[in-house]
């Protein structure tokens, strides 16, 4: 340890995993308090984890070996499923039905692991310490912040509503990300309603309130616009017979279309699905400004409107968190919206230091070159052409390396390729059509730039929490037995295989018992019975079989009672 940090020593005895565990806490010279292990567990390998979601605890629930001394440190002591924020939004899922305290997750592991309920609010990569401070405010006696060491450091901190930068929209617009906006979203709609029921205003003033505005048509915007709707059909129309007519819903997109990252057969869908349901939608409208009563966006023809709101939900993608941001300018990462890892999730020009999740990408800058070797080796004779039937095995090689390629094939990013190959399938005459390879790179290189960059999703950050954790599980094991194929062994490689993902779907629900998948194999079901699905993986999907029985009852309890619309 920091030589320093030895002035002040004492114990403190932490009771985790059911067992008691010895902790030191010394002072460093800046007269913060460090945390170290006792030294029974000093001789342990030191992890500290940031972050207590998808990326975090799929890391914590996958790791095995009690080798090491885990810290997690995150400001939420619980995991949240957000893809269920969203219900929990109008009251058809219970907030409370959606978390897993992170301390059952731990006590389950029967490992070293001790959580700190804190923020880190500094990562000082150079001498191997987190700084932090706790969140709780009182009778801490000016013990808000420590210092922690580590050996390794996991980043799984996440990321947070990207504003933009638009005027007045941190004051006046509601997010969607956190547990607690949720809850927040709850509580306005049902205040709309109950404003607007008041037998003091005019009808103009009730139309403003009950404008639901929601900025986004990304996946989480066009779920809560559904979800409201449902909402205000299945529940509000009983409840405030007298407003029922005045709520309007309408989504603003500064794209051509909502939903754009699904199958276009998606989009057409969920378009015409809202405008039947009367969600009015207004695509090519950027939001350029929110007062506390108007919201101002520019339309296709350069024109700025305004439009009186009751409640707006702000939902057009993440930003960088602060710490990251510094972190980033510390080790040479300016200019760059998320940390820049290798495939083996390391961070770029950081010694024992993973990132993973939403505040981290995969630095693939060798994509290109990788996709030109596969070229070259099916390109035996040199001639610069390969057949249809040689270029179907280069695809099926690059789709098997590079998954994210199968997706803009099946969503016809990369022109008809899929056309072109399936018309020639079996046609012995069209399969041996020569096709130029430098035009067919072409393609590639059109999509290059998105095949750097993962999707940022809960599929992708649970994922690579799993990877990492079996890398951890056979760090050890692997020094003393490198494997893994050779290729892979070279000068500055990493002895594990590198991280892939897989893919396998993703869903829109549209409500009124509608979703829509797209699943591997350019499968795409809409309707009733994908909603039956979507209820099965999600219910599946739940980290422990408590939420997923609490889950599962909300569900049964909407059918059977309808929404809550108390105002608690
Ligand atoms: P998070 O899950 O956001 O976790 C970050 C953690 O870091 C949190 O515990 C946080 O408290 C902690 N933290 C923050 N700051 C600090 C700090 N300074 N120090 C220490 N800890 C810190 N994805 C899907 O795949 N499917 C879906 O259907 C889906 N639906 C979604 C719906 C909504 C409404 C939202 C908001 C997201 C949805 N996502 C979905 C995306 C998914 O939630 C994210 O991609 C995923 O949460 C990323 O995981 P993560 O671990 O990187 O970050």
């Amino acid at each position: 340890h920091d030589n320093s940090s030895l002035a002040k020593l004492l114990v403190v005895f932490t009771v985790s995993g059911g067992s008691l565990v010895a902790y030191s806490e010394s002072k460093s010279c800046d007269g913060m308090n460090i945390v170290n292990p006792s030294e029974a567990d000093s001789k342990k390998k030191k992890v500290v984890v940031l972050g207590t979601g998808w990326a975090g605890t799929s890391f914590m629930k996958n790791l095995k070996n009690s080798e090491y001394d885990v810290q997690v440190i995150s400001p939420r002591n619980y995991f949240a499923f957000t893809p269920l924020l969203p219900s929990v939004t109008c009251g058809t899922v219970e907030a409370r039905s959606i978390v897993e305290p992170i301390r059952k997750i731990v006590r389950k592991k029967h490992m070293d692991i001790h959580y700190w309920e804190a923020e880190c609010l500094k990562i000082d990569a150079q001498n191997k310490k987190v700084y932090c401070q706790s969140n709780q405010d009182n009778n801490l006696n000016g013990k808000k912040d420590f210092v922690v060491e580590y050996d390794y450091l996991v980043i799984a901190i996440g990321a947070r509503v990207n504003t933009f930068n638009t005027p007045g929209v941190e004051e006046n617009c509601h997010f969607l990300k956190e547990v607690e906006d949720a809850q927040r979203i709850r509580r306005t709609v049902i205040d709309c309603f109950e404003r607007a029921s008041l037998p003091t205003l005019t009808d103009e003033e009730r139309k403003r309130i009950l404008q639901f505005v929601i900025v986004g048509g990304g996946p989480s915007g066009v779920e809560f616009a559904a979800e409201l709707h449902d909402f205000v059909n299945e529940d509000i129309v009983k409840l405030y017979p007298n407003v029922k007519d005045l709520v309007k819903i309408t989504l603003l997109e500064a794209g051509e279309h909502i939903l754009n990252m699904f199958d276009k057969r998606i989009t057409v869908f969920a378009e015409e699905k809202f405008r039947r349901d009367g969600i009015e939608l207004k695509t090519g409208s950027m939001v350029v400004k929110v007062s506390d009563k108007e919201i101002s966006a520019k339309e296709r023809s350069g024109e700025i409107s305004s439009m009186p709101y009751g409640m707006v939900l702000w939902s057009t993608g993440i930003g960088t968190r602060p710490v990251i941001m510094e972190f980033m300018k510390q080790i040479g990462q300016t200019n760059r919206r998320v940390l820049a890892t290798d495939e083996w999730l390391r961070v770029e020009g950081c010694d024992s230091v993973y990132a993973l999740g939403d505040c981290a990408t995969i630095n693939q800058r060798k994509v290109m070159e990788d996709i030109s070797a596969i070229f070259s080796k099916a390109d035996k004779d040199n001639s610069g052409t390969l057949t249809v039937k040689e270029f179907q095995e280069v695809i099926d090689d690059i789709c098997q390396r590079y998954p994210q390629v199968e997706l803009y094939l099946k969503n016809k990013q990369m022109g008809s390729i899929v056309d072109l190959l399936k018309e020639a399938k079996g046609d012995v005459a069209k399969e041996s059509i020569e096709l130029d390879i430098e035009e067919l790179k072409k393609l590639f290189s059109q999509v290059d730039s998105q095949m750097k960059n993962l999707p940022a999703t809960a599929q992708v950050a649970a994922q690579q929490g799993a990877y990492l954790a079996n890398c951890f599980n056979c760090m050890e094991e692997c020094e003393k037995n490198p494997e893994g194929p050779l290729r892979f062994r070279g000068e500055g490689r990493h002895r594990f295989r590198p991280f892939r993902y897989k893919h396998f779907g993703q869903f829109a629900p549209l409500g009124g018992e509608q979703t829509a998948a797209q699943l591997p194999g350019d499968w795409v079901s809409i309707g009733h019975s994908s909603q039956w699905l979507w209820y099965s993986v999600y219910a599946s999907k739940q980290v422990s079989w408590r939420t997923r029985v609490l889950v599962v009852s909300d569900w049964t309890k909407r059918f059977i009672f309808g929404r809550d619309s108390s105002r608690i």
